[in-house]
């Protein structure tokens, strides 16, 4: 494995505006993105990272994997392709133009032979639509994630009346600010055109010859981590600096946190990978590290959801309890990961899962 770090720093903003790095970092720092990065892999597959801005103040990662001749490669598939907001576009294909001129990489959305999506969140496949009509490479994707991508429409009435349930469930109050956070988080996570998958992919498949497909379900149900050799493309199961949002599994099939923690053992269990690559931020050469770490952050927030669990208590009041400076823009994601936590210990025995009158579950700390 060789990390190639001879890459310029500057940053897209600055290559497309011609401005002077420097400068332009003093002006506008948040339009900073890192480098495009290349990993050359132990059999000679070069897979490039290209950061992008997927949401305003919020970076991601697509890929570009490469075989072949530079001046005639013999195979590029593009893996994940930003979110649909016109900066993540734009960034797309600077970064994909960048590769042409700075590392000779002769690739084309003519002759790409494949995009693949890691797992159907918008961050990730937000800007499918849009590259669908860039090239004719045909969309792989986890079979799960195949309603998702080919009817969003659909899917998200789905999810509307699935957010009322939830709300039940979680008791919070229908009116509350959560609620309508909610309520437009379902219509978020909508694709904004349908995109057709070619090829459904399951655990266990090689994808065209260079993707080993490891289904790892946790984060997003339908989440896939790809091998290339000694590369591992870990989506947003496994990133640098964060553990990733997770869902009780009753929203969706194969979120959770169950699911999560065996999915991170299947990753453990991998022999001869050198480094991941995640959905979000650098490269991981202790991606080890990282899955120990992750084990003992979730058993930390394991043990505080028990210890504010000894009373008979909802969803919404272990938030309130356990995060009592809650800042909105949080609230979501950490609703979501308290239910996750609750589910997991319900499921596992830490905690008693009752029902309320008006179907709101109660959790408490088995004695
Ligand atoms: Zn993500």
């Amino acid at each position: 494995m060789r990390q190639d770090c001879s890459v310029s720093s500057i940053s897209n903003a600055a290559r497309r505006s011609g401005v002077e790095p420097a400068r332009r970092f003093t002006v506008q720092p948040m339009t900073v993105l890192p480098a495009v990065a290349r990993h050359l892999t132990a059999a000679g597959t070069r897979v490039y990272t290209v950061p992008l801005r997927a949401f305003p103040h919020f970076q991601a990662n697509a890929f570009l994997v490469v075989q072949g001749e530079l001046a005639a490669p013999s195979y590029a598939a593009l893996v994940d392709m930003g979110s649909a907001h016109e900066d993540s576009l734009s960034d797309l294909q600077v970064g994909l133009a960048h590769l042409r001129s700075e590392y000779g990489e002769a690739w084309s959305w003519d002759t790409l032979n494949r995009l693949i999506v890691t797992h159907p969140h918008p961050d990730h496949v937000g800007g499918l639509p849009a590259v669908r009509a860039l090239t004719p490479a045909p969309v792989a994707a986890h079979i799960w994630a195949v309603p998702a991508l080919e009817q969003p429409e659909s899917r998200g009435a789905a999810w509307q009346v699935q957010v009322e349930g939830h709300l039940r469930w979680a008791g919070i109050p229908t009116e509350s600010s959560y609620a309508e956070r909610l309520r437009r988080r379902a219509h978020h996570l909508m694709l904004p055109s349908p995109v057709a998958v070619q090829t459904p992919l399951q655990d266990g498949d090689v994808l065209d010859g260079v993707f080993q497909v490891i289904h790892t379900p946790g984060h997003d149900g339908a989440q896939v981590c790809l091998r290339v050799d000694d590369l591992l493309l870990s989506a947003d199961h496994l990133l640098p600096h964060n553990s990733p949002p997770l869902m009780p599994e009753r929203s969706q099939r194969g979120a959770g946190l169950g699911n999560y923690l065996a999915s991170l053992d299947r990753i453990e269990a991998l022999d001869g990978v050198e480094v991941a690559l995640g959905g979000h931020g650098g490269p991981m050469s202790d991606w080890r590290e990282r899955i120990r770490d992750l084990r003992a952050r979730y058993g930390d927030k394991l043990a505080a959801v028990q210890a504010a669990a000894q009373q008979p208590v909802t969803i919404h009041d272990l938030l309130l309890m356990l995060y009592p400076d809650l800042r909105p823009v949080q609230a979501i994601l950490l609703l979501d990961q308290t239910a996750a936590l609750a589910k997991y210990l319900g499921q596992t025995g830490g905690l008693k899962e009752t029902q309320r009158a008006d179907g709101a579950a109660l959790f408490q700390t088995q004695s």
